[in-house]
């Protein structure tokens, strides 16, 4: 048994009390190698933002979990030479899908694990994500939950169609459950290919797939039933063209990729959503500087010559999205 607190982790918590009232939200960013790693670490630490380190079941099966832990513990190190002497850093298991795999990060050190039981039907949803909070709470780790079903793919985690989140099961579901914060589908969704061509309209200038807007109406009546409850959204990259743009000009092919408008989680942030997940863009940004050093020095085969930029291109992402759409900068309780 690993107490995330002597890794000098935190977690979600008072964060996410902080976010509400302060109206913006926690960045949670996805690792699976060092380059992203510091790439976050060096982003939230100069900015002063607190930060979630995402984990994903295909992150543990990439890195190994011992590894991934490590890491975080010392990024917490890392976070303090950049002259971050109280960082707010919380390790957490996105999408856990059973039992087990939750209670076996809790053992390990993750100070936050996510249960995703929305492909269940309810009541095995509300059993297993209760039975997962009764063992996290002990060790006082926090349980995101979720509701609705998010279309896209995920790693491991896929679905053909979304389907919202019920704002009348939401009390229910928090009550029985004792979750610490809730992810909701509004129609966001996993991967860097959110929507279909046919579902967007085309910007008549520019030619970009404008996807259809979030439904506010459903995160109201949410908010409305679950005042001041942290709200969750995932798969809230918003697949930026300049990065597409670069990959396709350099050797790549993704054709019609689109995400969530920036303008939207901007809105969405000022609300009670919290935390805010965001994993393809960094994908896209990392995959944009490698193809292009690829591209304009063939014979380069030093992985840090790559590796470099790319880590550069995703501290630039990071940085602008805590200040321009979650407005998290300057938001760790002690700033000094
Ligand atoms: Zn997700």
């Amino acid at each position: 048994m690993v107490d995330y607190k002597s890794l000098g982790l935190v977690n979600t918590r008072d964060m996410f009390k902080r976010a509400i009232n302060g109206g913006y939200a926690i960045p949670a960013f996805n690792f699976n190698n060092m380059e992203q790693l510091q790439a976050i670490i060096k982003a939230s630490s100069e900015l002063k933002s607190p930060v979630i380190l995402q984990v994903s079941k295909g992150a543990r099966n990439y890195a190994n979990q011992t590894l991934l832990r490590y890491m975080a513990q010392g990024a917490v190190e890392y976070a303090k030479e950049l002259g971050c002497n109280h960082p707010e850093i919380c390790l957490h298991f996105d999408h856990g899908d059973s039992f087990e795999l939750c209670k076996s990060c809790v053992d390990f050190g993750f100070s936050s694990v996510m249960i995703d039981g929305s492909s269940l039907p309810y009541d095995e949803n509300v059993a297993l994500t209760r039975k997962v909070v009764e063992y996290a709470h002990q060790f006082d780790v926090t349980v995101e939950g979720e509701l609705g079903v998010l279309a896209g793919v995920e790693d491991e985690v896929q679905a053909e169609e979304s389907h919202y989140t019920k704002p009348e099961e939401v009390i229910d579901f928090v009550t029985k459950t004792g979750v610490d914060s809730l992810a909701i589908s509004i129609g966001t969704s996993h991967g860097a290919y959110k929507f279909k061509p046919e579902q967007c309209t085309r910007d008549p200038k520019t030619g970009v797939l404008v996807p259809p807007p979030l439904a506010f109406d459903v995160l109201d009546a949410i908010m409305e039933k679950l005042p001041g409850f942290p709200i969750v959204l995932h798969g809230s990259s918003s697949v930026p063209q300049e990065y597409v743009k670069i990959i396709n000009e350099n050797g790549g092919k993704l054709p019609d990729a689109v995400g969530i408008p920036e303008e939207q989680l901007r809105k969405a942030s000022k609300s009670a959503v919290c935390k805010i997940n965001i994993d393809s863009d960094s994908r896209l940004a990392f995959t944009a500087a490698v193809r292009k050093v690829f591209a304009e020095k063939p014979g380069e085969f030093d992985p840090r010559k790559y590796c470099g930029p790319a880590r550069d291109l995703m501290t630039e992402l990071y940085k602008h999205k805590i200040v321009d759409v979650l407005g998290s900068d300057n938001k760790l309780a002690q700033l000094d």
